[in-house]
């Protein structure tokens, strides 16, 4: 069982000491060249039943987002294209459910996974709480990963959401790892946790029975409307203290560079990277949050010497 102290005592090391001990784990375990590029698409946008305090999409706010009904298949593959001739080897699919219900809609999604499967991407989708004859049918399509954050600690979980319990969370990532599909869930920092309430997220995920094979750490991007559209920007040095301790605490992982990338200084995400981080979205939008064009990213790529993605027009909407 890992501890709330260790992980602590790992996260205040000194900043050199802590990042050079996340390097060196990430040498150890995975190549460090190796950045993944993932692109994400919203293929059903707003409306959400759920009240997350941070999302511009939930229907408890009133926020400018305009709400989009489930996209077609022929959309998805055209988009996933894009992504993949931008570079791009994951496609991650999300869509505003509570939980998706049985019948067509979910059908069509199953075809979306097949779709992107067959253009020889990694699919991730994240569509709400799932059964377990859904995720079975998730893995039978050749899902690669279930995306279903735990967003923040279990005791700060009820501050930023009150329409589903942090169990509830838990049981849907345990169907997913049951399905034999991998799991990729993190969290959100700047919501008003405290950076330990950020930490025992970390131990939340790394006692699970499988733990993620994926961790997203995302930087709250405030939106009009929502209850967070204030919230105060989270300290550089904090968010390179959390990857590196992730780094640490899930050395096989891709811990991702996830949103809130686009007011980040290319010297800040360069630390990130540094600190264990082996994953970036790209493309002009995360769902729908702004996220640093393609040039900056293939400017960011070239300066650190790493191949860089062709730049995309929209490989994402
Ligand atoms: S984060 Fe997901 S579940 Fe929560 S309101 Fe937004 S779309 Fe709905």
């Amino acid at each position: 069982m890992k501890s709330f102290h260790e992980f602590k005592s790992t996260y205040t090391l000194p900043l050199p000491e802590l990042i050079l001990k996340a390097a060196e784990v990430h040498k150890a375990h995975r190549d460090y060249r190796d950045i993944q590029k993932c692109a994400l698409l919203s293929i059903k946008t707003g409306g959400c039943p759920e009240d997350c305090r941070y999302c511009s999409q939930s229907a408890h706010y009133d926020s400018p987002v305009e709400r989009v009904p489930l996209l077609t298949v022929e959309e998805v593959r055209e988009k996933a294209e894009a992504a993949k001739a931008a570079g791009a080897t994951r496609f991650c699919m999300g869509a505003a459910w509570r939980q998706p219900k049985d019948g067509p809609e979910f059908d069509r999604v199953i075809d979306m996974v097949r779709v992107v499967r067959g253009l020889d991407m990694e699919a991730c989708v994240t569509l709400g709480m799932l059964t377990d004859g859904q995720a079975e049918r998730l893995k039978d399509a050749g899902l690669t990963a279930y995306n279903h954050n735990i967003d923040t600690s279990r005791r700060y979980y009820p501050e930023v959401i009150s329409t589903r319990t942090f169990d509830e969370r838990i049981e849907t990532i345990k169907a997913v790892s049951r399905a034999g599909i991998s799991v990729c869930s993190g969290g959100i920092v700047g919501m008003g946790e405290t950076e330990d309430d950020r930490l025992m997220m970390l131990v939340e995920l790394a006692n699970l029975e499988t733990p993620p094979e994926s961790v997203p750490i995302n930087c709250l991007m405030p939106s009009k409307g929502t209850p967070l559209q204030m919230a105060p920007k989270v300290d550089s040095i904090e968010i390179v203290r959390l990857i590196a301790t992730a780094r640490i605490a899930f050395p096989t992982a891709r811990v991702r560079l996830s949103a809130g990338r686009d007011q980040m200084s290319r010297e800040l995400q360069i630390l990130c990277f540094l600190a264990g981080a082996d994953s970036v979205f790209f493309g002009e939008k995360l769902l729908t949050a702004p996220n640093p064009d393609a040039t900056a990213d293939a400017q960011l790529f070239q300066a650190m010497g790493l191949p860089t993605a062709t730049p995309c027009e929209s490989p994402c909407h």
